[in-house]
């Protein structure tokens, strides 16, 4: 039996069990790595994202080649054309490959047809495995994440004072949500210049325009394992203290606050979960860092991201089609070019993805993803835009961030309850309704804020639906207080809206 190893995009990491178990006859073993052009044109990705995943995976095979893997390295159309040479050079008869994290990339390797064996090895870059959650979840009455992030705090002993939690409470999200006050002094991001393998790709993606999505330059992310422990660093030295209090603030030109800017490196493989957890543990106990902060972020990564993937996991197929509201509305053209909104906080938001692919939970969750469920934007057709536009996005982390969290539209597996705001939480938590066309106050009239009208229009359309949900029933009392002539006007100013846009 001769072995081969594929190495996909997104599993840049010697700890994967196919390079692990081989290390000791790395000589003799072959290993593929293949960018295909077909492969990224099925989604109007993000430059910069074609960018980094292209530049991280030329730099991880010249790592492994410098330390003496035979590696092949393949720029073709499609994956199957480079793999069957390479098979057949090479002699293979196993092809190990990581098992990947996204369905749809799974059932395309698996309907490849080539001439040897396909050896799926498990996915060791999740704190839990597949198994290990679908049997957490097998043995629950209810699925709440809160639930899995404290077993999970046991389970890996994290934060924890014998068997109760580290200061007492489990979760210091209230003093996490502080809104933004004025000349906050925030870090600046710590960014890298391309290098020759960088500029390269950059180069090659200009030239056969493979999207013409988002700004190409300046890129400023790692592309190695080493430059990603630096930014992990740097968060854990600069950010991590200040992290939890303005975690949820939207400030208008600041794009990156006190956040980690990690999660790009951790969905590549080049930095690991655990590895991530202990840095900020650790830092915690050195440096007395404030309980709200460290247990903030450890919640994002080993509560939220693995509570994602297993959900993700646990669902079927079916699961990416979910539309519990039956929303059909288009894109509207300025998800793809921000200076085509008028809406403030829309505005910035788009125009900061375009410009560096990234954008914080809170302006994902209550700017971009709220405006979709509350304007009625089809959850598949927002859920592809988000795949597309984010540096961090991938199939198994948008279908329930997105369809789960974002839309609802799983009708409450993921989420108790719709994450739909007004204008009142935007301006709350920013400083964009100062600045907007529409006036952050008003439901009706010349300038009522679109999501105001929007709100209120889907809490009275799916008002039946919505009393299914113990905690929408305060929400829903409150549309007792608005007359059925001004729901009349609500929903034609909802309607005329719809009718004024471009459509992407
Ligand atoms: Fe956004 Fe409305 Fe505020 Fe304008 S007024 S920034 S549209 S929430």
């Amino acid at each position: 039996m001769t072995i081969g190893i594929w190495i996909l995009g997104d599993r840049l990491t010697t700890k994967q069990l196919s390079l692990s178990n081989n290390q000791s006859n790395k000589q003799q073993i072959p290993v593929i790595f293949i960018e295909s052009s077909e492969y990224v044109k099925q989604h109007p990705y993000h430059r910069q994202k074609l960018v980094l995943v292209w530049s991280a995976m030329r730099h991880f095979a010249a790592e492994l080649e410098a330390d003496n893997w035979k590696v092949t390295y393949k720029i073709a159309a499609d994956f199957a054309t480079p793999l069957q040479d390479w098979l057949a050079t090479n002699n293979i008869t196993e092809l190990q490959i990581t098992t990947p994290c996204d369905r749809p990339f799974h059932n395309l390797i698996q309907s490849l047809d080539l001439n040897c064996e396909i050896k799926f090895l498990a996915d060791n870059h999740f704190l839990w495995s597949k198994e290990e959650f679908i049997t957490w979840a097998n043995s629950r009455k209810r699925l709440l994440m809160e639930d899995f992030y404290r077993e999970g705090r046991k389970r890996f002993n994290i934060l924890m004072d014998g068997k109760k939690p580290l200061g007492g409470k489990w979760n210091y999200d209230k003093d996490n949500r502080k809104p933004p006050k004025k000349n906050l002094s925030t870090p600046s991001p710590l960014t890298f210049e391309p290098d020759a393998i960088t500029q390269e790709v950059i180069d090659w993606i200009k030239q056969e325009k493979f999207s013409d999505y988002g700004r190409i330059e300046p890129f400023n992310w790692a592309v190695t394992r080493q430059q990603a422990q630096q930014v992990l660093t740097y968060f854990v030295q600069e950010c991590l203290p200040q992290f939890g209090t303005y975690q949820d603030a939207m400030v208008t030109g600041e794009y990156t606050m006190w956040h980690s800017l990690i999660s790009p490196y951790l969905n590549l493989g080049l930095l690991e979960p655990r590895e991530i957890i202990d840095a900020v543990e650790t830092a915690y106990y050195q440096r007395e860092l404030p309980l709200n902060s460290v247990e903030g972020f450890i919640r994002q990564v080993m509560g939220w991201r693995e509570y994602m993937h297993g959900i993700y996991h646990f669902q079927d197929e079916n699961y990416s089609q979910s539309n519990w509201f039956e929303h059909h509305q288009p894109l509207p053209e300025f998800f793809g070019d921000a200076s085509k909104t008028d809406m403030n906080c829309l505005h910035q938001t788009l125009t900061q993805v375009e410009e560096t692919a990234y954008g914080h939970h809170i302006q994902r969750l209550m700017v971009l993803g709220n405006f979709a469920l509350i304007a009625g934007i089809s959850p598949q057709e927002i859920e592809n835009w988000f795949h597309s536009a984010f540096i961090d996005a991938y199939d198994w982390v948008m279908q329930t961030n997105v369809i789960g969290m974002g839309q609802f539209a799983d009708g409450g597996v993921l989420a108790s309850k719709p994450y739909a705001a007004s204008a009142n939480y935007i301006n709350k938590m920013s400083d964009y309704c100062g600045n907007c066309h529409y006036n952050k106050s008003d439901r009706t009239g010349d300038r009522a804020c679109p999501f105001n009208f929007f709100y209120w229009d889907f809490l009275h359309r799916h008002h039946e639906r919505l009393k299914s949900l113990g905690r929408m029933n305060l929400v829903l009392s409150h549309l007792k207080r608005i007359s059925e002539n001004e729901f009349g006007e609500i929903s034609s100013l909802a309607r005329k809206w719809w009718k004024n846009q471009q459509i992407s």
